[in-house]
């Protein structure tokens, strides 16, 4: 690990103390802060007024208590949580997750992130996230519905189209929000539609919202080619995940020509030579909710590697690598495979994907490597249109939603460029995303005072 600045390491290590046994949050406190030497040089003001310092110290967290019935009539227990991290450009907004793995360390981290990433938007939107460890995997609709309903019961009181401003994530869909919206309604006896994002598009959704991330990603990686004088045009692409973010990554760099060859959950990966079938992984992971292999049962020109096998979605040959599941899940091993390959562009739909090792790897190769706070930034930048649709009671086309969306992720990768070449780091997409999203929250910061 390369060292800090002197300013930046009793800051770090202020972190680690304060924040015992969360390696997430550890991870992504560092990553920012491998990137600030040059801001601090350059900007004592930001020292003085002990900013970074502030930055990593959420303004809030919330832990609460989420029992709900099962459909045997068991009362079962999880947690749930709301970390409001930073509210200097607007209302806290990010998404929550509703996976087992979930803990104080995964939001806090997820939240850290949003602050920089909703920044960059150029929205005014503050950063926070939110979740349980519950598993929706294999719960009936109506067990997911009372604990959403449980799960609101406590959060509604925190939230509000002015205060904090929650969405999807991980194991949280158009289902999920349908059930946390409806019981928000009930409690607070207001529709208020600006309070949750990713609703459905009969009830005060947004087109484009449940494409954004994934066709974000796209548009983000589609600059970093153009920058390079190519495109995704006859290009093979691998991503990582089924979800929602990697299936619409698939379905824009399909639809710009590219052949996506492989994608992934949590039991393994299909590889399927002559492109993925969205149609039928809609099918299989949204519909029906069942695991990969289904679609290789289904689709003779694929095939489905095993979890347990060892192998990863990343050992097979591709150009163009989109991790889309989630934190850690491309290490240093898969980069070398990877590079190996012969791939020369990673973009980040998930958050932190990619290990600090693997962030190395595709540095020293000449990899393109886009950060997920600047890649995946258009999930959160259309849920701030759909706020603004909400706000002026309209709804606007999907051609419209999709124009500003990409315009604003060209925007992100040319404010990344600018950036990066202005504090001495020519071409580093991880710098210029950390530093111009860093800058416009400690400005803020600056100009409200010590609060
Ligand atoms: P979904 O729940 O729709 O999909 C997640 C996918 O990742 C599933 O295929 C899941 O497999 C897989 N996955 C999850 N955890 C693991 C794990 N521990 N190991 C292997 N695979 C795993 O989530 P999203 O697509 O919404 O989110 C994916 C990533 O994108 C997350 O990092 C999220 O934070 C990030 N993101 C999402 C945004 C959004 O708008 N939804 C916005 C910005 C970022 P399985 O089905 O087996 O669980």
């Amino acid at each position: 690990m390369k060292h800090l600045d002197p300013t930046l390491q009793p800051v770090f290590e202020e972190i680690l103390a304060r924040n015992p046994g969360e390696a997430e949050f550890h991870q992504a406190t560092r990553e920012l802060l491998d990137s600030l030497g040059p801001v601090v040089a350059r900007h004592p003001e930001y020292t003085d007024a002990a900013i970074i310092r502030r930055v990593c110290e959420p303004e809030r967290q919330i832990i609460f208590r989420v029992p709900w019935v099962d459909d045997a009539g068991q009362v079962q227990l999880n947690r749930g949580f709301r970390v409001e991290f930073n509210s200097a450009l607007g209302p806290y907004k990010g998404g929550l997750r509703f996976h087992p793995s979930v803990y104080l360390g995964i939001i806090k981290f997820l939240g850290f992130e949003q602050i920089f990433k909703n920044a960059l938007t150029g929205m005014p939107i503050g950063g926070g996230k939110g979740g349980s460890d519950f598993d929706p995997k294999g719960r009936s609709d109506a067990e997911v519905m009372r604990f959403c309903q449980s799960f609101m019961t406590e959060l509604y009181r925190h939230i509000g189209e002015y205060t904090d401003v929650p969405a999807g994530d991980i194991g949280v869909g158009g289902r999920e929000i349908g059930y946390l919206f409806g019981q928000y309604k009930r409690i607070t006896n207001r529709y208020e539609s600006g309070v949750l994002t990713g609703k459905g598009i009969g009830w005060g959704g947004s087109l484009v919202r449940t494409e954004a991330t994934g066709y974000g990603t796209v548009f983000f990686a589609g600059e970093i080619l153009k920058a390079r004088g190519s495109s995704f045009d006859g290009k093979t692409v691998v991503v990582s995940g089924s979800g929602n973010v990697a299936t619409y990554a698939a379905e824009k760099a399909a639809a710009l020509g590219a052949t996506v060859i492989a994608c992934s959950d949590s039991s393994g990966y299909v590889v399927d030579e002559k492109g993925l079938d969205l149609d039928l992984l809609k099918e299989v992971k949204q519909v029906r909710r069942e695991r990969l292999s289904s679609y290789a049962e289904a689709r003779e020109s694929a095939r489905f590697v095993a979890t347990t096998t060892g192998g990863a979605v990343w050992d097979v040959p591709c150009d163009i690598a989109l991790p889309c599941a989630t934190q850690n899940e491309l290490d240093g091993d898969h980069a070398l495979a990877l590079v190996r390959n012969g791939c020369t562009v990673v973009a980040e739909g998930a958050n932190m994907p990619c290990t600090p090792e693997a962030v190395k790897v595709f540095a020293e190769a000449g990899v393109a490597f886009a950060p997920g706070k600047a890649a995946n930034a258009g999930g959160v930048a259309t849920s701030a249109l759909e706020m603004q649709q909400n706000a002026s009671r309209d709804s606007w086309s999907f051609a419209h939603t999709e124009a500003r969306l990409e315009e604003i992720m060209v925007g992100i990768h040319a404010r990344c460029l600018e950036t990066a070449d202005t504090y001495g780091a020519p071409g580093n997409y991880v710098a210029g995303a950390n530093i111009a999203g860093f800058i416009q929250v400690a400005d803020a910061m600056l100009a409200l005072g010590v609060i």
